[in-house]
Parts: C-alpha cells; sequence; structure tokens
C-alpha cells in the first residue's frame, strides 16, 4: 500500500478498493518502523490524521469526489498548523505552538488532505543538507551515512523512503529541488507569487516559495492544484487563475525548443552529473524536442548576490524572535538587553546567527550601497539573462546539483562549500522563475536530478515535460533499499 502514488492513492479511494482510515493507518505505522533510521518528523500527528481521515472517508461516502480527498501528506515544519508545534528546525520555536493556519495548510485541509506530521527542516530553512535541525539531522534513505539535502530534507526522506506519497516544502534557494534531487524525487518550486506565503515562516521573504514534494510529475501536479492560488492575506500572491495542472500532463514534446545553457557544464559540475544530463536530453530529443545552446552570462554572480540578499532578509524577518512575545526566552535575564541577547544567542543555532551576522552588517549604513544594492542589481541582471533566454527557448535544461548527496558532515566547517552546491537552484529564486527537478539516473548508488526552468507562471509546461520524460523512464520508479 505504501508504493502507491497520490494519483493511484485517488484512483483506489474512488474505487473503494480502500479506505483513506485504513492507508493512514498502515502509514502511521510505517513511520513508527522505519523513521528512527531518518529522522524525517519532528512531530506526528496521530489523532489529527485519523480525524482528518474518517471525515475524508465519510465526505467520499456522501459522493463528494477530489484527487486529494483522504490523501496522506505531512507539512515542511514551518507552515503554521493551528495548535500543533510549528518549530522551523529551532530550538528558538520548539515551544510554538501556532495559533492559525497557513493559507496552504488551510486549502489542503480543505480539499479533503490527511496530515500525518510536520517534517524536519534547516533550521529556518537555512542549509543545503538538513543538518542545521534543532532536532538533529535528517539521513538520506539511499544511503543512510549522505544527507537528503536541504532544507526540505524531511520531507524529501519521508516521500523517498515511502512513508507517505508525498508532502509539502518550501524553496528559497533550491530547497525543494536539491532534496528532491538527492532523494530521487520530483520537487516543484512555482513561480514566486502562485503559492500563499501566509503562515509559511519567513526565511527571506522575496525569494521564499512554497510546493510540492513527490515521487511523480503527476503527483506534483495533484498537490499544487491544492496548494496555488490568488491569497488576499500575501501582499505578493498574484491573482492570477490557477489552470488545470494535471490537464497539462499530457502535452507533446514535438517542437518543444530546450536550451541548454553552456555555463551549466563547467569545472564544478561532476562529469557523471554532466552525463547524466545529457542523457536526458537525448532521450527529449527522441520525444521530438529541439535542443539549442544558450547562455546565462551572469550565472557566475548569482551565488554572491543570493548569499547576500537572502541573510540581509533574514536578518530583518529573524528580529521579531526577541524572546518578548512568543518562542524560546532565557532563563533569569538581568534586563532587557540581556533577555534579548541571550534569548537570541541561545535560541538560534550557529548557522542562523552567521546569517543574521552577515545580514544585518551587509544592510548596515556603509555597507548597503556595496553589498545589498550591488547584490540586488545583480538579481536584475539575471532575470535579464532568464528573460533573453526564454525569446529563444521553451525550456531550460540543466543539472539541479553540481554533486550528488555528499556524507553527513563531510560540509560541516567550511560553509561556504555548501553554498557553492545551490548554483543551479537560486539563479530561478533571485529571477521568481518556477522550477522543478526531476530524477534522471544514479551515481555510486546516487540520486541525480535534472533541473527544468519555465518562464513565469509556466508550471504546467515544466510538469508536461517531466511527465513525459517519465512516461519513457524509470528512474522515478527506483525504490532506496531497505524502504
Ligand atoms: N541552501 C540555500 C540556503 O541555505 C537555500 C535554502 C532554501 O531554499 N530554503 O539559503
Amino acid at each position: 500500500m505504501h508504493h502507491m502514488t497520490l494519483a493511484e492513492i485517488a484512483r483506489g479511494l474512488a474505487d473503494k478498493k480502500f479506505s483513506s482510515e485504513e492507508l493512514t493507518q498502515v502509514l502511521l505505522a510505517r513511520i513508527a518502523q522505519l523513521d528512527p533510521q531518518l529522522n524525517s518528523f519532528i512531530s506526528l500527528t496521530q489523532e489529527l490524521a485519523l480525524s482528518q481521515a474518517k471525515a475524508a472517508d465519510a465526505r467520499r461516502a456522501n459522493g463528494e469526489t477530489g484527487a486529494l480527498l483522504g490523501a496522506p501528506i505531512a507539512h515542511k515544519d514551518l507552515f503554521c498548523t493551528q495548535g500543533i508545534r510549528t518549530s522551523c528546525g529551532s530550538k528558538m520555536l520548539d515551544n510554538f505552538k501556532a495559533p492559525y493556519d497557513a493559507t496552504v495548510v488551510a486549502k489542503l485541509a480543505a480539499a479533503g488532505t490527511v496530515t500525518l506530521g510536520k517534517t524536519n527542516m534547516d533550521e529556518f530553512a537555512m542549509g543545503s543538507a538538513n543538518e542545521s535541525s534543532y532536532y538533529g539531522a535528517v539521513k538520506n534513505p539511499w544511503n543512510l551515512e549522505h544527507v537528503p539535502g536541504g532544507s526540505s530534507g524531511g520531507s524529501a526522506a519521508a516521500v523517498a523512503a515511502r512513508l507517505l506519497p508525498a508532502a509539502t516544502a518550501t524553496d528559497t534557494g533550491g530547497s525543494i529541488r536539491q532534496p528532491a534531487a538527492f532523494t530521487n524525487l520530483t520537487g516543484l518550486k512555482p513561480t514566486y507569487g502562485r503559492v500563499s506565503r501566509w503562515g509559511m515562516i519567513a526565511y527571506a521573504s522575496s525569494l521564499d516559495q512554497g510546493g510540492p514534494l513527490a515521487r511523480t510529475a503527476e503527483d506534483c501536479a495533484i498537490l499544487l492544484q491544492g496548494m496555488a492560488g490568488f491569497d488576499p492575506n500575501d501582499s505578493t500572491s498574484i491573482d492570477e487563475p490557477v489552470p488545470d495542472y494535471s490537464a497539462s500532463l499530457n502535452g507533446s514534446m514535438q517542437g518543444l525548443r530546450i536550451g541548454v545553457p553552456k555555463e551549466y557544464f563547467s569545472a564544478g559540475l561532476d562529469p557523471r552529473i554532466a552525463e547524466r544530463v545529457h542523457n536526458s536530453v537525448k532521450e527529449l530529443e527522441k520525444l521530438g524536442a529541439v535542443i539549442k545552446e544558450i547562455s546565462l552570462p551572469n550565472m557566475q554572480h548569482a551565488i554572491p548576490a543570493y548569499y547576500v540578499i537572502a541573510p540581509a532578509e533574514a536578518s530583518s524577518n529573524l528580529s521579531r524572535f526577541d524572546g518578548v512575545r512568543f518562542g524560546y526566552r532565557c532563563e533569569n535575564p538581568e534586563s532587557l538587553i540581556d533577555l534579548y541577547k541571550r534569548s537570541r544567542g541561545e535560541g538560534f543555532g550557529a548557522e542562523v546567527q552567521r546569517r543574521i551576522m552577515v545580514g544585518a552588517y551587509a544592510l548596515s549604513a556603509g555597507y548597503y550601497d556595496a553589498y545589498y544594492l550591488k547584490a540586488q542589481k545583480i538579481r536584475r541582471l539575471v532575470k535579464n539573462d532568464f528573460m533573453a533566454a526564454f525569446n529563444e527557448v521553451d525550456i531550460i535544461l540543466g543539472p539541479t546539483t553540481p554533486n550528488p548527496a555528499w556524507k553527513l558532515g563531510a560540509k560541516n566547517s567550511d560553509p561556504v562549500a555548501e553554498y557553492l552546491e545551490d548554483v543551479y537552484t537560486i539563479t530561478a529564486n533571485l529571477a521568481g522563475l518556477p522550477g522543478l527537478s526531476m530524477p534522471a539516473g544514479f551515481v555510486d548508488g546516487l540520486p541525480v536530478g535534472v533541473q527544468l526552468l519555465a518562464p513565469y507562471f509556466q508550471e504546467g509546461r515544466l510538469l508536461n515535460v517531466a511527465h513525459q520524460y517519465q512516461l519513457h523512464t524509470d528512474w522515478h520508479t527506483r525504490t532506496p533499499t531497505g524502504f
């Protein structure tokens, strides 16, 4: 039962082969049995899950239908869930029970999903390895000595290990696509503004975007359908109609223009990943796509720009955690300043503190022009590169990551080495474009992802290409041994 995709679950429920309650019981037992190896959950919500499952079964019995009605999922632990701990992977929020549901959580609950729990993540979504969580590192089910990617590593590990069919995640600089690549999943970061950020604890507000992590493009279409849409509570949410994503899956690849940026194949890319990427290009060519070499000349500046902008926004967003209104408070503060200092010093981990310091520095008078403003100018250049490229091609294809998942601890002493691993993903966030990672092979038993990027609001096109690829390949069906 645990091998079923969301699409298969929807058919099984519609055909009355099993109930949502039965499926929920099976998955909860599987999580209890297998998750201790992975550490992919921060909180389990068994009671909520069973009551939601029963309610979904009752709605179906009353004649209601819907692809998500009775579908078990989990939420990354930065989506606020009313009355349930929403920790953001941090000691700072270990005691925080959200007073309301994030829009994404409320929309999915209304569609009938069953919440099994809240998944582990890098603290405040900062990281590419899921090693910075207050609740401990998450392990990659493909090799328990390796990282699952971050920051949505808990969602990714749980879905890859078949503990559940799909989960929500967020992507500020790659945190949906990179863990998808590292764990053999399909993950979609939507266009900025497509999915509401209301109730999503902010890391870098101009880059953050929620999206689905699942095993197939078909399932990403189903989950995105439940997440996307205008929300008046989010001032950057865009009032554009949401297309039927499942209906977009079957478009022909004939004549589709795929751009492959020459800058992607630089010295930093593992040649074995380059080969898997070229194989995926050949596969799509066989289906009728036309391949074109393109250039993204400002890509080399993206990492330094991102690692100024994201910490700058983080330093501002995280100033609200001051030990006064909610979250962690130090013992016996001697003064207000002592309360601030020690609550933040004790409540935030090392990576979060590093980012706050870098961000505050980049925003400070005298350095603002030299760092923050300059980074914003680079951001525009990166966007302009994409706009020029999309005049010539329909989709951009390349590797999701320069290397496969590294060993736990391998980059702990060198944060910049970890930042460099985001080279292919962060440009889409800087430009606000949608991007998808799909399984495309293995290197030393570890999964490799191929990334597709499309123009604004062309999530359907990304899902279409990935689905057609998945109809002709079986990488996405491979299961990690032991799960
Ligand atoms: N690795 C990037 C960072 O640490 C991206 C994280 C994310 O997308 N949340 O900022």
